[in-house]
């Protein structure tokens, strides 16, 4: 990591894997296999963050190395239309409520990114609503959180982002039907796009009640703005259609990326035909890119799709996160202080609190992040990892076992007895 820090701002690529909100020093990887990853040193480590969601069958699956391998072989990438990239744009659009059409990028953040310039397009108005505590990525109006409970323009939550592309941003809180109606009501018809991750996982996981998401639906279509659903964890995980399929309820725009890339750089936006119209060259919305649609990234990806399918993934995937969360109760119900373990399928988030499990990023309570730290590092040091940040959330894949979360039981007990008590 020191010669990492000298070439490279922290020593990573992407903030959170410095180990910032946890402390200690990030370990470095050689190789992944299955449902582990191996440092340098040689240590292994059974991995619950599967590179933040794409790899649901594991690191380095077989069928996918092949499908890669063979791509590489005919060529990386083309610059033009290619077979593979209408196989996984057939398979995205027959597998995902109301997506009709859809175009790739090469990440979550582009794939956000085009959707909200799609739809500024097609309802040439220019106001997004988000909701505090979701993520899309790092694109300027997105990097915008609530600055209190009520409604406001937004404040960048970054440097660099200018003030007045942030005031294009209304924050509203998760779970309150209320506040949505009021807003979509008066202000409506300046409001391009609701957008909201429809399984919010950045903020620890605050599952969302049914009635709330249909809210959006129905408040945003009174009001002539697009809702779009940021799929790029959900998408392929808590159901084949993503959370659309999972609730009942379809967007006009979503939003994918990590699964449908296969552990390559992959992204997606699509939705409603006439939506789809405003990208370039059918529309005026410009959007573009040189590896976009990638013969090797599709090839990953597609593999990927096929064989979620054949192995009939979402059903083994709710055992699995059943199985994790039986192994786990008893020993979150004897932790030092109150622990729960909150779950959507397979993604899963330990909780170092209790209370009412929150819904909204204001409820999430801070003494489970501080307690989390000490945690993590007990259980790395035990050869488990999970992810380095308290609010970050954990990913099963078809590569996990109940071996493996009898060793994260195991190491949870044990972090337990160690970790520094609360004064009473
Ligand atoms: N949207 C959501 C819901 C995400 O979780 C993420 C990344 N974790 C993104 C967008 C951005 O994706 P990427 O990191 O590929 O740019």
């Amino acid at each position: 990591m020191a010669r990492a820090a000298r070439v490279i701002p922290g020593g990573v690529s992407s903030p959170v894997r410095a180990f910032t909100s946890v402390g200690g020093t990030p370990l470095v990887y050689r190789r992944g296999d299955g449902a582990y990853l191996e440092d340098v040193d040689g240590r292994r480590y059974v991995d619950f963050v599967c590179s933040w969601g794409p790899l649901i069958l594991g690191h380095a699956h077989a069928a996918v190395r092949d499908a890669i391998g063979e791509a590489v072989a005919r060529g990386t990438t083309f610059g033009a239309p290619g077979e593979t990239e209408i196989e996984l744009a057939e398979h995205l659009t027959g597998a995902y409520p109301g997506l009709e059409q859809v175009r790739f990028v090469s990440s979550g953040t582009e794939a956000v990114m085009s959707a909200i310039r799609v739809a500024r397009g097609f309802t040439k108005r220019d106001k997004i609503v988000k909701f505090a505590g979701c993520y899309h990525g790092h694109a300027d109006h997105l990097l915008v959180a609530a600055g209190s409970g009520l409604v406001t323009f937004g404040h960048p939550t970054s440097a660099g982002v200018p003030e007045a592309f942030a005031r294009e941003t209304l924050i509203l809180p998760l779970d309150d039907e209320e506040r949505v109606m009021d807003l979509l009501q008066r202000d409506g018809d300046r409001i391009a796009a609701v957008i909201i991750e429809p399984v919010p996982a950045n903020n620890g996981l605050l599952p969302q009640r049914a009635e709330f998401l249909a809210t959006l639906r129905e408040e945003t279509r009174r009001a002539g703005a697009l809702l779009i659903f940021d799929e790029v964890i959900s998408g392929f995980r808590v159901a084949r259609g993503g959370a659309a399929e999972r609730y009942g309820i379809t967007p006009d725009l979503a939003t994918f990326g990590k699964i449908i890339g296969g552990g390559l750089p992959v992204g997606a936006f699509g939705g409603r035909r006439d939506v789809m119209r405003q990208p370039a060259p059918l529309g005026p919305v410009y959007q573009a890119g040189t590896l976009s649609g990638n013969a090797v990234a599709m090839a990953a990806g597609l593999a990927t799709l096929r064989l979620l399918d054949a192995l009939k993934a979402w059903s083994a995937l709710e055992s699995l996160g059943g199985a994790l969360e039986k192994t786990l109760t008893p020993v979150l119900a004897a932790a030092p202080f109150a622990a729960q373990m909150v779950r959507v399928g397979s993604l899963f988030w330990l909780y170092l609190d209790g209370g009412p499990m929150p819904r909204a990023a204001g409820q999430v309570s801070p003494a489970a992040a501080a307690r989390y730290g000490p945690v993590f590092h007990a259980l790395l040091n035990r050869g488990v990892a999970l992810a380095p940040s308290a609010y970050e959330v954990g990913f099963l894949s078809l590569a996990h076992d109940v071996g493996h979360f009898d060793r994260l039981a195991t190491a949870l007990a044990a972090a337990f007895t160690q970790v520094p008590q609360p004064p009473a």
